[in-house]
Parts: C-alpha cells; sequence; structure tokens
C-alpha cells in the first residue's frame, strides 16, 4: 500500500529528538510524500528546511493559522508567505476559521483567511484549509473563492455534509485524519460522499494518533490505519484507497509525477 501524508506538522518540536526515524518509519509504511505544514511563518520556515533535507519525499506549505490570525499583519504576513512559495511551498496554509477555540477574535480570522484565499489565487496555488464549528463562514468563502477558482482542501474533516458538498461543488478536496477511527465517530456516509478524485488522507501528526494508537504521539506512518478505515467505509481494498489518495495529493499540490490538472 502506498498513501501521501497530506497534512503533517513534521517541523513540530514533538519530532525534535528523532524526526529520521520518523520519515523512516513512514516510508517503511508506504507513505511517498509528506505534505509539512507551515502553520506560521516560522514553521513554514522549518517546513521549508525539511523539503531541503528530503528532496522529493517532503515538501512544505506557509500560512498564518486562525488561532494566530490576532496577530495576522497583511504587510508582514503576505510578503513572507510569498517568499516561502518562491522558494517552493506547494501551497498557502494553513488557514480558515475555527469558531470552536476562538484563540483569535472572529472578525480577525476572517480577514486572514480572506486574505490568504486571495494570495492563493493570486498565485494559483492550492489553499489548505482548517475549519471547526464555522461552517456557514466557511462554506460562504470557499464558495466565494471556488467560483473564482481557487483550489483547496477542507483538512481533518469533521464537518457536516452540506459544507462537504458545497467545497466539492467548486472543485475542492476533503482531506480525512485518524479521527475517523475512533469509536465515537458516528458519519459513515461522509467518508462514502466524497468522490474518488477528491479524497485525501491525512496524520495532522503529532496530534490525533488514530486507532490503534489514540492517545500516543501520532506520526504520519499510522495514516495507514486511517486510509483502511476509509477503505472499509467505501467497500474498497486499502491498495485502492492508498492509491487514490496518493494520486489526489499529487495532483492536487501539483508535486512530481501528478497527472495534467483537471481544467475548471
Ligand atoms: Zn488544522
Ligand atoms: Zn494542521
Amino acid at each position: 500500500m502506498t498513501f501521501i501524508d497530506s497534512h503533517v506538522h513534521l517541523a513540530d518540536p514533538a519530532f525534535d529528538a528523532d524526526r529520521a526515524d520518523i520519515v523512516e518509519r513512514a516510508r517503511q509504511a508506504g507513505a511517498v510524500a509528506l505534505v509539512c505544514i507551515g502553520e506560521s511563518l516560522e514553521a513554514a520556515r522549518r517546513a521549508g528546511s525539511l523539503a531541503e533535507r528530503y528532496p522529493g519525499f517532503c515538501y512544505f506549505t506557509a500560512g498564518v493559522h486562525p488561532h494566530d490570525a490576532a496577530d495576522f499583519d497583511a504587510d508582514r504576513d503576505l510578503v513572507g508567505i510569498r517568499a516561502e512559495l518562491a522558494r517552493g511551498a506547494v501551497a498557502v496554509g494553513e488557514c480558515g476559521l475555527d469558531y470552536h477555540y476562538d484563540h483569535s477574535p472572529r472578525e480577525r480570522q476572517r480577514e486572514a483567511f480572506i486574505a490568504q484565499l486571495s494570495l492563493a489565487g493570486e498565485h494559483q496555488r492550492p489553499v489548505v484549509v482548517h475549519t471547526r464549528d464555522a461552517e456557514d463562514d466557511t462554506r460562504a468563502l470557499v464558495e466565494e473563492a471556488g467560483r473564482r477558482g481557487v483550489r483547496g482542501v477542507l483538512h481533518c474533516y469533521t464537518g457536516s455534509h452540506q459544507l462537504a458538498r458545497a467545497a466539492l461543488d467548486v472543485g475542492w478536496y476533503i482531506s480525512f485524519s485518524g479521527i475517523i477511527t475512533f469509536k465515537n465517530w458516528k458519519d459513515e456516509e461522509v467518508l462514502r460522499l466524497v468522490p474518488d478524485d477528491r479524497i485525501l488522507a491525512e496524520s495532522d501528526s503529532p496530534y490525533l494518533a488514530p486507532v490503534p494508537n489514540r492517545g500516543k504521539r501520532n506520526e504520519p506512518a499510522w495514516v495507514a490505519h486511517t486510509v483502511a478505515r476509509l477503505a472499509a467505509a467505501r467497500g474498497t481494498s486499502v491498495e485502492l484507497l492508498g492509491a487514490l489518495v496518493t494520486t489526489n495529493a499529487r495532483r492536487f499540490f501539483a508535486l512530481p509525477g501528478a497527472d495534467a490538472p483537471a481544467l475548471q
């Protein structure tokens, strides 16, 4: 089985002691690439260094997380994200809206998200979106961006069918994390609702370790459990589901070996 981890915080200090082992175990488990998320400019710089250390295997993104939107400074941060894109970042983000924790005022979250959606459109790069308990605003902004041709992924998806359909309707992707392996996950239908060509899988590590490792520090190798869960829900084989999330991640992030992007 092969897969691509579409969302890993590999630059997180949680991995400082054994990052090389983590990468090796990911390869052993079937990972053919890891997309290392830069959730801040500082994280993006560290993720970019990982992409240099593991060329052709680690890729990176650059953005400002909604938790930090209170400190978002468009002049400084958009310049910073542009610099990371010039350095090879494959996507803008993660950015988005988190009304569950409300670590930043909602108005500031919207401003930072809108600015990053625009930047993604301007640079024709995909955008990695975090959304929690912010369905109406997320749907409105995703639909508006999608109509302008901005492509994105709703990562670590736990939202409604309505939001998923709205995102899919404007050409977006949906990524599932280890949360779907938890005993209290009840929504089988959403795991089947995403078409074969729009589904991604992720660890979101070091957080959200899937069953049977729930509660431990998560790592990309364990995306295999999430892929298996998706395969079971969709009545297909682990090998086929793994091939889908690999092909889709290559296309979405325009990684080497991707098929030509579909014309909108
Ligand atoms: Zn997130
Ligand atoms: Zn994340």
